[in-house]
């Protein structure tokens, strides 16, 4: 077996990997890079739930890994601004952080050749009527290229890097990182080992494990960071077309009465589909949706998730939503839970036969339960109020038939403390993305993979 010896080494092929890729090379061509991926090369990632209509429980989740990264399949939206998305406009500043949005924006202009991106613009009329329910839109323009011009556009990305020189690496999954003299030493659990100068870590939410096993092996100090836990939601398209025509993606934030709160709607799918996605057995929901008409479906779906920071001394926020998402597939039999909402507010469960008569028709085959015999109260009363304001801009979410998915969460909770402003951990070890925990979307990460480019080439 040959020593592979690199300048630099990407941890992850998502998005952020691949913009600091691209920019590296660009800035030094003569640098030798390679990018390792755990997951498959893009073109070959296929679910089978595809088929199924169902998760199959792959090893390697296709939905989430691979070339291309979580957002290989996703809607494509590229939030061009910081109001959501992530933290980079707090780190850096908002001019930095928009000038690298910029940057990304750039990059797909000129890799995007499957068809013209829309821009939504910021709607001041829907800005209002959410003020006056006591609810808060986060506005911002927000370039859509839709599932299957997105992917096209991510594997353009990819040959333009391949073709430039950089080495990649599909089915590489790191597992540790020691140091050697000027080397840093990385190990893959297929036995393979390279040698670099510099790592950027990118292996954004589902790489969490690695995240905390590097910092641990390295002393690198972690803070608590929060988790987000809740439902994804599906009703009629049509409820929610006001706002999808003009703004094509709500993101709305509640604060709840009861508990004061902050629960969010967001990752809104016009048309969409639900989706399952594996995270290391546990069976979570999505949502998806394609841009060509064709594909529709009469749903539209989105989450509405509760944030929840723990304070001392409890320090395991992960753990405590793998568990209730696990609660969730204990009860659903290996799969995700749906239940009808109308069936949730009278304290019963859902079984198939309601299912089978509710007018909204699930776009994912998940078992019919009672979430509410998972999710903890505060969660599921936050869930329930956020409906029901909700309901008062889009008269119809809190319906009887509207399907609530469970569990969907995000988990930001380990969040690495940083060197300094470059994102380093260690001397040339530097992380991005979503598993930075400053990220939570396609813009900031290919953001934060450029401006560590940068730090790297010394431009910052
Ligand atoms: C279904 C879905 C839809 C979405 N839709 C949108 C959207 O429309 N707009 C938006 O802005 N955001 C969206 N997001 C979020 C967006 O995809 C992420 O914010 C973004 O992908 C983060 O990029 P990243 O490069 O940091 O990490 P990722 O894209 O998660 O890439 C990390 C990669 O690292 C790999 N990896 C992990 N650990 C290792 C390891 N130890 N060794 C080797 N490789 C490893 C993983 O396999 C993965 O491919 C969506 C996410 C999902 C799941």
């Amino acid at each position: 077996m040959s020593e592979k010896i690199f300048d630099t080494v990407i941890i992850g092929g998502g998005i952020g990997g691949l913009m600091a890729a691209y920019r590296l090379r660009n800035l030094a061509p003569d640098m030798k890079i390679a990018i390792t991926e755990r997951g498959n090369s893009l073109k070959d990632r296929i679910c089978p739930a595809g088929k199924e209509k169902t998760c199959v429980h792959c090893k390697i989740c296709s939905i989430t890994s691979g070339f291309a990264g979580a957002g290989a399949f996703s809607d494509g939206k590229f939030n061009l601004g910081t109001a959501y998305g992530g933290t980079l406009g707090e780190e850096l500043g908002d001019d930095i952080a928009n000038k690298y949005i910029d940057e990304v924006d750039n990059v797909l202009n000129k890799y995007c050749t499957s068809g013209i991106p829309k821009v939504y613009k910021s709607n001041d009329e829907l800005r209002l009527k959410c003020i006056q329910n006591n609810l808060r839109l986060l506005d911002m323009n927000v370039k859509h290229l839709g599932t299957d011009n997105n992917f096209a556009t991510m594997q353009n990305l990819i040959d333009a890097i391949t073709a430039s020189g950089t080495e990649l690496f599909p089915f590489y999954d790191c597992t540790s990182v020691s140091k050697e003299n000027d080397y840093y030493i990385l190990n893959y659990i297929n036995g393979e080992v390279l040698k670099a100068k510099n790592i950027i870590i990118a292996t954004g939410r589902s790489g969490a494990n690695f995240v905390s096993d590097f910092c641990k092996a390295f002393n690198v100090p972690m803070k608590s960071n929060h988790i987000d836990i809740g439902v994804r939601v599906e009703m009629k398209d049509i409820i929610w077309r006001e706002f999808s025509s003009k703004i094509y993606e709500p993101k709305i934030l509640y604060k709840t009465k009861t508990f004061e709160d902050r629960c969010r709607m967001f990752c809104f799918n016009q048309g969409g589909l639900v989706s399952a996605e594996n995270n290391h057995g546990i069976i979570t929901a999505n949502g998806h949706s394609f841009a060509q008409s064709e594909k529709k479906t009469d749903n539209c779906n989105f989450a509405i998730l509760s944030s929840i920071r723990f304070t001392e001394p409890f320090n395991q926020p992960t753990e405590y939503a793998e568990n209730i998402s696990r609660l969730a597939n204990m009860i659903g039999n290996g799969n995700v839970i749906v239940q009808r909402f109308g069936d949730l507010i009278r304290g019963r469960r859902t079984n198939d036969h309601r299912l089978g008569q509710n007018t909204v028709v699930p776009t994912l085959k998940a078992t019919a339960g009672d979430i509410s015999l998972v999710l903890p109260h505060r969660i599921l009363s936050n869930i329930i109020e956020t409906i029901y304001a909700l309901d008062k801009v889009a008269p119809g979410t809190a319906n009887d038939d509207t399907l609530l998915y469970g569990c969907e969460s995000k988990y930001y909770s380990i969040r690495p403390v940083f060197k300094n402003n470059k994102f380093e951990l260690i001397d040339n070890v530097y992380i991005i993305g979503d598993g930075s925990g400053i990220c939570r979307g396609l813009s900031q990460s290919g953001a934060m993979g450029i401006y560590v480019a940068d730090c790297i080439v010394g431009d910052n």
